[in-house]
């Protein structure tokens, strides 16, 4: 096969094909960006490997350029890279590698193009695309790569079960693809990552939560996160997700399958938004259900409490699994501890108060809330959803008229503590707090309304209360 490559492209490799033949070292475009090409998917990304020093080919095809981009290189891997034209190219002599059973740190020598295809992971990331004179373009393909592209199917180039003990990582990548692409993984390499699973244990965390988070940005991370729990590694990584698994049957009266339920919701979320930690809220959203779960005779199933224990769970997940324990984990524990709240305001008729209360629990991220909500609509029975979508657009409606009316997001009570200790003469105190609760929920409630002189008076009544007077 014959590479078509865009202007931009052809003009930037037309530069290393000329450099890579006066430095008389053959140079092959490989990897992530000749699969990209193949698939049609955009990339800026290039991998360039050479039959020599890659250092010296990038420093060679930098001068081609005018003016002449920076080349950083690092020595210890005999890698270097340039931007040029928004293109990032790295480059690398080719290697041969082996592997001890302690490491994923192969030791590494100077190899030919066939050992550098060869310690690639799969055959859809070993392709090669020639940059030399002669065969411009050709592709070089000893594993079959092109078919496996287009029947979609994620296989190791060499035997599946030692590419994975070499480098377990191999395994979470594998699922990656699978989900990133739309792929599946062939059998023999998929019960090589079963036969693996425990090896994932060699792997550094913050290593398999990149790759559990290019699963989670992906089209549809169910793809991805079933796999990850019908191969083993779910239960090794994240085994708070497995115990969500199982439906069960008392007397006739049953529960849904949490697991399937939640990347249900998950799938939903993501044709709404790509926002990481939106799609992680879905994901955890129902995380506290298998520690809550109780039968209540003649009743059935009960998760009360659930999304109070989830919230809980939360800082732990993140910490374990080093994501960050900022703002992002802060906004994700909301949502969980919040992830009922709407439907239960459209269970009770809506009163302003119940709307109030959630659009200031909820404050600014009242729109992300609402989003998993309805992604959390996960009923086979269609009139049930309509009914349930049409109750959140009442929810909605009824917060733009209670916003409209009052000005909640991100509101703050218009009495603060220290206007208290002033016009009282007070330390920071027990009654403090007391008088300042008083105001926010008795405009909550709607008894006052949201104004400082309603809250001012208010004020100086619970005062009295408490025998406290201006000073
Ligand atoms: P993406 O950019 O989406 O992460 P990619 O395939 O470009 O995809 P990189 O991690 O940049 O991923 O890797 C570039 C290439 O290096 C891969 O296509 C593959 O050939 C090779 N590679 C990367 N990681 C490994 C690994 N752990 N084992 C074997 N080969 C690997």
């Amino acid at each position: 096969m014959h590479t078509k490559f865009f202007d931009k492209e052809k003009m930037i490799f037309n530069k290393v094909s000329k450099a890579a033949a006066e430095l008389n070292v053959p140079a092959f475009l490989i990897g992530g960006f000749v699969r990209d090409k193949i698939i049609g998917r955009p990339t800026k990304d290039a991998d360039i490997v050479c039959l020599g020093d890659g250092i010296a080919l990038a420093e060679a095809v930098a001068n081609k350029f005018h003016p002449k981009p920076y080349v950083s290189f690092f020595k210890n891997f005999g890698t270097a890279q340039i931007k040029v034209d928004g293109f990032e190219i790295e480059f690398v002599g080719a290697r041969k590698e082996s592997y001890n059973y302690e490491s994923r740190n192969p030791v590494v020598v100077p190899g030919t193009l066939e050992d550098d295809q060869d310690r690639r992971d799969f055959t859809i990331n070993a392709l090669a695309i020639s940059l030399n004179e002669n065969d411009f373009g050709n592709l070089i393909d000893p594993f079959n790569g092109l078919h496996d592209i287009k029947h979609k199917i994620i296989q190791t180039p060499l035997a599946p079960l030692q590419t994975f003990s070499d480098d377990p990582l191999r395994m979470m990548r594998a699922i990656r693809f699978a989900s990133q692409l739309n792929f599946s993984i062939e059998e023999k390499t998929f019960a090589a990552i079963v036969d693996n699973a425990e090896r994932i244990k060699i792997i550094s965390q913050e290593r398999i939560t990149d790759e559990l988070n290019k699963i989670m940005l992906s089209p549809k991370p169910s793809v991805g996160l079933d796999l990850l729990s019908k191969s083993g590694l779910m239960q090794i990584i994240f085994p708070q997700m497995m115990a969500l698994h199982g439906a069960e049957y008392v007397d006739g009266l049953g529960h849904k399958d949490n697991f399937y339920h939640t990347l249900q919701v998950v799938d939903n979320i993501c044709e709404n938004t790509n926002d990481l930690w939106l799609r992680w809220a879905a994901l955890l959203h129902d995380i506290g259900k298998p520690q809550t779960k109780r039968f209540e005779e003649g009743h059935g199933f009960t998760f009360h409490g659930h999304e109070v224990v989830g919230a809980r769970m939360v800082p732990k997940i993140f910490s374990k699994l080093k994501l960050p324990m900022n703002e992002k984990m802060k906004f994700v524990q909301k949502l969980v501890l919040l992830h009922l709240r709407p439907i239960s305001v459209t269970q009770e008729n809506i009163t302003d108060s119940a709307i109030r209360r959630l659009l200031f629990d909820a404050g600014e991220d009242i729109d992300a809330l609402m989003i998993l909500c309805e992604a959390d609509i996960t009923s086979k029975n269609k009139q049930k959803v309509k009914r349930y979508l049409q109750n959140f657009e009442m929810v909605r409606q009824r917060m733009k008229e209670v916003e409209e009316k009052d000005h909640l997001r991100n509101w703050q009570p218009p009495i603060t503590g220290e206007m208290i200790m002033a016009t009282f003469g007070l330390e920071p105190s027990r009654n403090v707090g007391i008088i300042k609760d008083a105001i926010r929920e008795a405009i909550l409630d709607g008894i006052i309304p949201n104004s400082y002189e309603a809250a001012h008076l208010f004020m100086l009544q619970k005062a009295a209360e408490l025998n406290l007077q201006p000073v």
